[in-house]
């Protein structure tokens, strides 16, 4: 990447431990072909002179439609057979942030994210209060039939009536799925969007890391803009996305040495397993994760849209 891009953007859509030789090349196709369409709804915003605000909040609306990626529609099941999902906005300009935990039938969590954001006091609202809250706003919801996935279905199946919990996205023993997008606008902001199903067979209102602000997304004009998938209950007990900003702000240390600081150092200790992608306010971008693989996407800065699931 050139030193001072006009803008840049990243996305991922879940790591894990993925078989290269379970990819089939229609499998990876899809993949990446859903992964090209989600940068492509956030290039155009950023093209257009829109703000990495809208930006991620439209990649992350795009792979939430894709059944391919546990969030929206094709989220995972848990204990009780439904779809409860968590999602989370934060603009890096003046520190705003909206989420959502807990929410069935909300066609796009990170958009109901981003009304709470705009359109009341508070930073995070669950349950009910959210489906309420998505009512009044006139958020399009969906019914159980939208988010029905068979491949989720089976794997809800093989965990029902037990304690395991599984996360999303592998053929191995661990499984993670979500989805999220930074961005740097033309303008100089930052801005980060995290969205999930969980894992599957979760017991019921459990929350992960992904709609916790400083945990799964974090955003911070004068740093970075972070969103993480993974095991969450690690990434929360690392407070993971803020420690990227943490140790740029504090430590001095670039984009890259801070995420590979996380993401290598910190997290596996704590069974940290996963990744996260990160921008900074000069528009270098860092993707990276301690497992497999990490389906993600990146803008480069003459603008052609880059693919990848395994470590290339
Ligand atoms: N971090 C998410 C959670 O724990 C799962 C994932 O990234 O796949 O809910």
């Amino acid at each position: 990447m050139s030193d001072k891009p006009r803008f840049a953007l990243a996305i991922h859509g879940g790591a894990g431990t993925i078989s290269p030789s379970e990819m089939t090349p229609d499998r990876e196709k899809a993949y990446r072909g859903a992964l090209e369409e989600a940068l492509r709804k956030g290039k155009t915003v950023l093209e257009e002179g829109g703000s990495a605000l809208d930006a991620v909040e439209a990649s992350v609306r795009s792979l939430e439609d894709h059944p391919l990626f546990n969030a929206g529609r094709g989220a995972v099941f848990n204990a009780d057979g439904q779809h409860e999902m968590d999602a989370s906005i934060m603009n890096g300009a003046d520190l705003r942030a909206g989420a959502v935990a807990c929410v069935h039938n909300v066609k796009n969590p990170v958009t109901l994210a981003r009304r709470v954001m705009d359109k009341t006091p508070h930073v995070l609202i669950s349950g009910p209060g959210a489906f309420e809250f998505a009512h009044r706003e006139k958020i399009l919801l969906e019914d159980d039939q939208y988010f029905f996935d068979q491949f989720r279905y089976d794997q809800w199946q093989k965990t029902k009536g037990t304690d395991a919990v599984q996360l999303d996205h592998s053929d191995g023993e661990h499984k993670y799925g979500t989805v999220g997008a930074v961005a740097l606008d033309a303008q100089g902001h930052l801005a980060a969007a995290t969205s999930t199903g969980g894992m599957t067979n979760k017991r019921w209102m459990r929350i992960g890391d992904s709609p916790l602000i400083g945990a799964g997304t974090y955003a911070n004009d004068a740093s970075c803009a972070v969103s993480c998938t993974g095991h969450g209950e690690s990434f929360i007990r690392a407070v993971a996305a803020f420690d990227v900003h943490a140790l740029m702000s504090y430590k001095g240390l670039s984009l890259a040495e801070a995420v590979r600081v996380v993401v290598h150092d910190k997290l596996p200790p704590l069974d940290g397993d996963g990744g996260l992608i990160a921008v900074d306010r000069n528009g270098q971008v860092a993707l990276d994760f301690n497992c497999s693989g990490m389906y993600r996407g990146w803008l480069e800065a003459d603008g052609a849209l880059r693919t990848a699931i395994f470590r290339d």
